[in-house]
């Protein structure tokens, strides 16, 4: 008997796109989960993947890296035999047998894409069924809530024989649908708006704005951190960290306080928009969400937008703290997110900014500043980083 993880590719997900491109970007992303921690054989047929170890492999890490890869609707972990009744009924047996030891109630569910064996469906269900039952007679049969059900597949392959499936990340392959730059502070948003875009299909590209001193090297430490975490789903993200320093000092000095944050803010929607489009990103992302805060405001917003060169995904802008904070617990930023250090966003906060601001007087203010030089300045400092999955 062999161990080998099926994975299952939503339909709906492959509709409209390229099923073939879309499934080598897939075993592309799920080669990478799994590199550190074997040698497996990647393959697909009929809508599924194929994971095989080669030699020995930890299956549950290799289960756990591969419930984070996007574009998977489900996965299993299966024993792959040969397509013979006698050999399904004592792998099923065995295999499962720990599972329908614990359970009170089970079901079979046959599915026989290979029409060339001999039984249909429900005879492989009623006679797998009944041994099952011969050998574990405290089970009940319960056909719309078993607590375990016992699938057996028969493929091209091999039958496969699995217990309950595990949801998978769902989405489409992070990568299959281009790249996108997401301006990642170190707070709770940026990162989980990161997360549903590559859920999405967008390769992350990490732009992030330090303003040294005022900021320090373990603010810096932390969004690297939050990269990291990131790129378990996202596979490896480039970031960019932009010198703020300067252009905020300048704002600082030279433009009304009340606009300082939407001026700052502008200047970071330019400077990405420059970086993004010089690393192939097709769109900006941010973390932010509808009235949130002052600059978040339907008003503030459109002056933003108004310096962006690339389409800007808000994938959270609908969304309340708490929901955003669930998802950013279920994919484990957090914690690393509420860690105390400044973001440069936080480091010269006006007391009493403009939540209805419009674009002519910030226009206006800017007047005040040589935007070009300053953007060409710290664009000449940007230092990049790449950062792969680890744990
Ligand atoms: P977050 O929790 O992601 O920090 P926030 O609620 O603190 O968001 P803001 O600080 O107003 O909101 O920032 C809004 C968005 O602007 C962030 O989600 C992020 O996309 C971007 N942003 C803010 N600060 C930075 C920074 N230092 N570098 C890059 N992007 C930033
Ligand atoms: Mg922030």
């Amino acid at each position: 008997m062999k161990e080998v993880i099926l994975l299952k590719c939503g339909e709906i997900a492959l509709r409209g796109l390229n099923r073939s491109a879309f499934e080598q970007v897939l075993m592309k992303n799920a080669r990478r989960a799994l590199k550190d921690i074997g040698n497996f054989e990647i393959k697909s047929a009929q809508s599924t993947i194929y994971v095989q170890p080669k030699g020995s492999a930890d299956m549950d890490e290799a289960m756990n890296r591969l419930k984070k890869v996007f574009g998977v609707a489900a996965l299993c972990r299966t024993a792959q035999i040969a397509k013979d009744f006698e050999e399904i009924k004592q792998t099923a047996g065995d295999y499962l047998g720990a599972n329908l030891r614990a359970a009170g109630t089970f079901k079979v569910e046959a599915k026989r894409s290979d029409k060339r064996f001999p039984m249909i469906s429900p005879e492989i269900c009623r006679e797998l069924g009944g041994y099952l039952l011969s050998l574990y007679p405290h089970l009940k049969v319960d056909v719309h809530h078993p607590e375990e059900t016992v699938v057996v597949e028969i493929r091209d392959f091999g039958a496969y024989i699995h217990g309950n499936q595990i949801p998978g990340a769902g989405g489409i392959p992070a990568g299959s649908a281009g790249i996108g730059g997401l301006l990642i502070s170190g707070g709770i948003d940026s990162p989980v708006a990161g997360y549903m875009m590559a859920r999405r299909g967008l390769e992350i590209f990490g732009i992030h704005f330090a303003s040294p001193p005022y900021t320090s090297e373990h603010a810096h430490q932390k969004v690297v951190s939050l990269c990291q975490k990131l790129s378990l789903y996202t596979g490896r993200i480039s970031l960019a960290t932009v010198p703020f320093t300067h252009i905020q000092e300048e704002i600082g000095k030279r433009c009304p306080e009340e606009y300082f944050t939407l001026i700052m803010r502008r200047f970071m929607m330019e400077i990405a928009s420059r970086l993004a489009v010089d690393n192939d990103c097709g769109a900006l992302i941010t973390g932010e969400s509808l009235g949130q805060v002052a600059s978040q405001t339907l008003q503030a917003l459109a002056c933003t937008d108004a310096a962006a060169a690339l389409p800007v995904f808000r994938p959270v802008i609908g969304m309340d703290k708490e929901d955003i904070i669930e998802i950013a617990r279920r994919i484990d930023t957090f914690e690393t997110s509420i860690l105390p250090y400044e973001d440069c966003c936080t480091v010269f906060t006006p007391k009493h900014p403009r939540t209805r601001p419009q674009l002519a007087m910030l226009l206006e203010a800017e007047k005040a500043l040589d935007r070009e030089a300053l953007i060409s300045e710290a664009l000449c400092s940007v230092e990049f980083l790449g950062i792969e999955p680890s744990l």
